[in-house]
């Protein structure tokens, strides 16, 4: 009988016991539950105003707590990395992929991804690659994996994996000829450097076979060319590059008027000079018309292209080359007050445009003084103009 009183007062006491506990656990979880918002919110808020340190704090904070948020974490590791704390980014990520709560093979090729930017950002290019090419058989994270892998190769200027990558991500959307055209004129000019003319004429070829409208392979054949004294070869091959594209004609103009001269074929040579200039004023060829044609045309001929190239395109060069021929032209009638004038008119114009960035990236509006290939700013490959644009 005691027994059974016993069980009728403990029975219910456990069920209280129980009922407290889950109490403090609802009232715990509800804390949190409240507490996590203010927090994310927080962070979320210093990164707004470019507080990303604050941001990291908050994000950390609540990490340590919450474990369990593991796509939290991913992006903690970012921030980390963004803010150019690249081994805190690899700490954070590491840790991340050692993590009991991530589970699935899709979440952790997803953090080896991130920690491949770590440790290419870190200057770990070896790390990064390895991670990279374990990822190729992703099946979420394989395109993004050789995406990264073609970066690398290209900042490594490793352009026979560039290539290989580079095609095996070629698509119906984006076909890479581009690159990969200019990947093999890359290792054409290395070839070209070691004098070895059979393998770098065998480039040359594959980037025109990709691409027929790479004008950096024709003009680097129009090169070999003439270093082997084929001028006639090189005249043609430089010739060609104005039906690719009329805008690079200012890079082969000079080297064009100099096969001509090489073959005695002098009067043709002027004769394309001159078309080009009428025909392209927009591309302010004054440089080599001055040098080349000064020898063969009356100033009053060349201060006419010269206005050609001024109303087309007016830029300081051309000014100064025009104050020239005036100062220069013994018929003109230049007073002996307006000379001094004059020369230091034009010498400003040409100290002013020799200190002008020339080049202009298309995508993202890097200005340089010389020509590059590939933007060093975005890396995109043939998106600065060949033309002056001052
Ligand atoms: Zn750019």
């Amino acid at each position: 009988m005691n027994i059974i009183v016993l069980w009728l007062l403990v029975t219910p006491l456990f069920f209280a016991l129980g009922w407290i506990a889950g109490r403090i656990d609802m009232k715990t979880v509800i804390r949190q539950a409240k507490q996590l918002p203010k927090r994310l919110y927080d962070g979320i808020d210093a990164l707004i105003d470019n507080r990303s340190g604050i941001a990291a704090e908050n994000i950390r904070d609540i990490i340590t707590q919450e474990p369990q948020l593991t796509e939290l974490h991913l992006s903690l590791g970012k921030l980390y990395r963004n803010r150019g704390e690249n081994d805190i980014a690899i700490k954070s990520h590491t840790k991340l992929l050692n993590s009991q709560f991530l589970l699935s093979t899709d979440a952790k090729d997803k953090v080896r991804l991130e920690l491949a930017k770590d440790y290419q950002q870190a200057g770990l290019v070896d790390r990064a690659e390895g991670l990279l090419l374990k990822l190729i058989d992703s099946e979420l994270y394989s395109h993004k994996a050789q995406e990264q892998l073609l970066n690398i190769y290209q900042q490594d200027k490793n352009w026979k994996d560039a290539i290989v990558t580079a095609k095996k991500l070629a698509s119906s959307d984006y076909s890479f000829h581009t690159e990969v055209a200019q990947f093999n004129c890359e290792l054409a000019q290395e070839t070209l450097i070691k004098s070895d003319h059979v393998l770098a004429t065998e480039y040359i070829h594959k980037a025109l076979e990709i691409n027929r409208k790479c004008v950096r392979a024709n003009i680097l054949l129009g090169e070999l060319y003439y270093n082997q004294e084929d001028y006639a070869q090189a005249l043609s091959t430089w010739q060609s590059i104005e039906k690719q594209n009329f805008l690079y004609i200012p890079m082969v103009i000079e080297k064009i008027f100099e096969s001509y001269i090489k073959l005695n074929r002098l009067k043709e040579g002027l004769t394309l000079l001159r078309g080009y200039i009428t025909l392209y004023p927009q591309l302010n060829l004054c440089d080599v018309m001055y040098q080349k044609l000064i020898n063969y045309e009356s100033p009053t001929d060349i201060l006419e292209y010269l206005r050609i190239t001024m109303k087309n395109h007016p830029n300081a060069k051309a000014a100064s080359k025009i104050i020239d021929i005036h100062l220069n032209n013994m018929n003109h009638n230049l007073s002996t007050d307006t000379k001094p004038d004059a020369e230091i008119i034009k010498n400003i114009l040409r100290n002013y445009n020799d200190k002008l960035a020339r080049f202009r990236c298309g995508r993202c509006n890097f200005k340089a003084q010389t020509f590059f290939w590939q933007c060093p700013a975005c890396y995109e490959w043939e998106s600065i103009s060949p033309i002056s644009y001052e």
